[in-house]
């Protein structure tokens, strides 16, 4: 008999967020089926207000939808208490963000062993982890900088190198350009094709640019919540 088929790294299915408020009711995630197969790179597009933070915060198991269901490597995040999938955040997924987020009295290596702190890895190995990123990313002679001392690109390669630093599966990196210029942001998108390829992590990419278009194995876009696949 042969094995059964891997899951991909990501599924939603029929997944909906409906925010109700007294100003009203947003359906800012519309009936959402979608599939990232291991190691691709996708891009969901769309313009501001459309769902591409919705839509990536629940893949990511960070908000709860309310209806349908995301599966990471095929396990059902909804079926998860919440220390289970704060654990499978930790060990499966990198999250990069348009603002960076790093701790700014931490130089860039400590940064990047944050992660590797959570899971209690020696000191030793933490040092040769972000070494090792760092250099992937393009940073080799930064790692003693703090984030004040470093460009907008140079502080999102650090950013995405924190969120290798576990060897996760899957990438989500919300509008990861938005804060740079287009050639930085080009820089960018090609750190994150090559790490795509070479850590074989796959990458989940919102963006209201086309940057990223030209190294995508998938580009869906999101209208008013409603995905649509792009030609
Ligand atoms: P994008 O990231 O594409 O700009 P968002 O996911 O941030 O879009 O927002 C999608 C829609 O949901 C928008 O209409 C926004 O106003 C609405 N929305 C987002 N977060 C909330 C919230 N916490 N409460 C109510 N409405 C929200
Ligand atoms: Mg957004």
């Amino acid at each position: 008999m042969s094995d059964p088929p891997t899951p991909p790294v990501l599924e939603a299915a029929a997944l909906c967020k409906v925010y109700e408020s007294a100003a009203g009711r947003v359906v800012a995630v519309d009936d959402v089926d979608l599939s990232v197969v291991a190691g691709s790179f996708s891009v969901v597009m769309g313009r501001s207000g459309s769902g591409k933070t919705t839509l990536l915060n629940l893949l990511g198991g960070l908000d709860d939808p309310t209806s349908g269901a995301v599966r990471v490597d095929g396990d059902d995040l909804g079926e998860m208490d919440e220390s289970r999938r704060a654990r499978l955040r930790r060990d499966r997924i990198g999250f990069v963000f348009q603002s960076f987020g790093l701790l700014p009295m931490l130089t860039a290596a400590e940064n990047v062993e944050v992660p590797l702190r959570l899971v209690s890895a020696e000191p030793d190995e933490r040092r040769e982890r972000s070494e090792e990123l760092l250099a992937l990313v393009g940073l080799e002679g930064r790692a003693g900088h703090r984030p004040d001392e470093l460009s907008g690109g140079e502080q999102q390669r650090v950013a995405i190198a924190r969120a290798l630093a576990n060897r996760p599966h899957l990438l989500l990196a919300d509008e990861p350009t938005g804060q740079l210029d287009s050639r930085t942001g080009a820089d960018i998108v090609a750190v994150l094709a090559d790490v795509v390829s070479s850590q074989g992590v796959a990458a989940f990419v919102a963006t209201h640019d086309s940057a990223p278009l030209a190294v995508a194995d998938q580009v869906v876009r999101l209208d008013d919540g409603r995905l649509a696949p792009v030609a």
